[in-house]
């Protein structure tokens, strides 16, 4: 059934660098249990990102892995300690926003003025730009692309918001699942790493993580996830604190909401464990530094040039 030999795929899984990424937020921010949970209820909410954070902090280092956190504004507001812990323990910080609200329903005024205070928030607790960007709920869609020039202008280095996919919520089906180079509406380009299903058995699986990667049997995760390391390309990998807290208070929802968000909370974190012993992880902005997608101070032709190589399809 597998075209290559396990000796050839365990070489490949080995030798591959992908990018470990944590989108640190809450379980009530959460877009699944939003009709539940008023926004103005989350300051009253119980709060456990903080310990959840903590273990997962706990769990990279038993690997001495490194990855790229993007922190949640509202998170870093309350919690600058942890944003700070994150980066002494030498993950990359990157921003999740302020609100965790949907791009393509905010207004571009009201998009522009958050980020900037989220990104703000992360400078002022770690000293260090921030250079990466990741939407809530992966809502920079074809409706929202304007979103892009915004963080150009922020002076966000990399976007790692499209995933290439068909779901109800986000997803922009025809771009490229790689990383490279986007072009934003006014022409100017970002480097994007975007989420990519596996292709494999004549099927497209997104295997790279939240809620797919807690639903999906995990063989079938690894075996997406070497296919995508075989062909020659790093994914990214993406999980939140509140995936592997199984004594999170449950939220009355809708059945799939259900089933999206509690699928599974209980098998979150051996199966974490066996995937960073199977993959070889890094931080988001070193994966992309080898790339040759991000050097220290990238001029524009140098990222056309990369985006020529990695065959990125920039018209979106
Ligand atoms: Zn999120």
């Amino acid at each position: 059934m597998w075209p290559m030999s396990a000796a050839r795929i365990q070489a490949n899984a080995v030798g591959a660098v992908n990018a470990f990424k944590v989108d640190v937020e809450d379980y009530f921010h959460v877009a699944a249990l939003s009709s539940a949970i008023a926004r103005d209820t989350w300051g009253a909410q119980e709060y456990r990102v903080e310990r959840n954070t903590e273990r997962l902090l706990h769990l990279l280092a038993d690997r001495n892995i490194h990855g790229t956190f993007f922190v949640l504004g509202w998170v870093a507001e309350r919690s600058a300690g942890l944003v700070r812990r994150i980066a002494a323990e030498g993950h990359e910080v990157a921003c999740h926003g302020f609100s965790h609200q949907l791009i393509y329903r905010q207004t571009r005024q009201a998009f522009r003025e958050e980020t900037a205070r989220a990104k703000a928030l992360l400078e002022d607790a770690i000293a260090q730009p921030v250079l990466g960007y990741r939407a809530a709920s992966f809502s920079i869609v074809r409706s929202s692309l304007w979103a892009l020039d915004e963080l150009i202008d922020l002076g966000f280095r990399y976007d790692s918001s499209i995933f290439a996919i068909r779901h109800d919520r986000y997803g922009i089906p025809d771009a490229s699942p790689h990383p490279g180079v986007i072009t934003a509406p006014s022409g100017r380009s970002l480097t994007e790493f975007p989420m990519a299903p596996a292709s494999f058995l004549g099927l497209r699986l997104p295997v790279c993580g939240g809620g797919y990667f807690r639903i999906f049997p995990y063989g079938l995760t690894r075996a997406g996830l070497r296919r995508i390391n075989e062909l020659g390309r790093p994914f990214a990998f993406y999980l939140h604190p509140w995936e592997i807290d199984p004594d999170q208070p449950r939220v009355r929802v809708n059945a799939l909401s259900r089933f999206r968000h509690y699928t599974n909370l209980d098998r979150c974190e051996s199966r974490l464990r066996r995937l960073l012993g199977e993959f070889t992880f890094r931080p988001m902005r070193e994966v992309l530094r080898s790339a040759g997608l991000m050097g220290e101070d990238p001029s524009p032709a140098a990222g056309r040039a990369s985006a020529d190589r990695l065959a990125h399809d920039a018209r979106l």
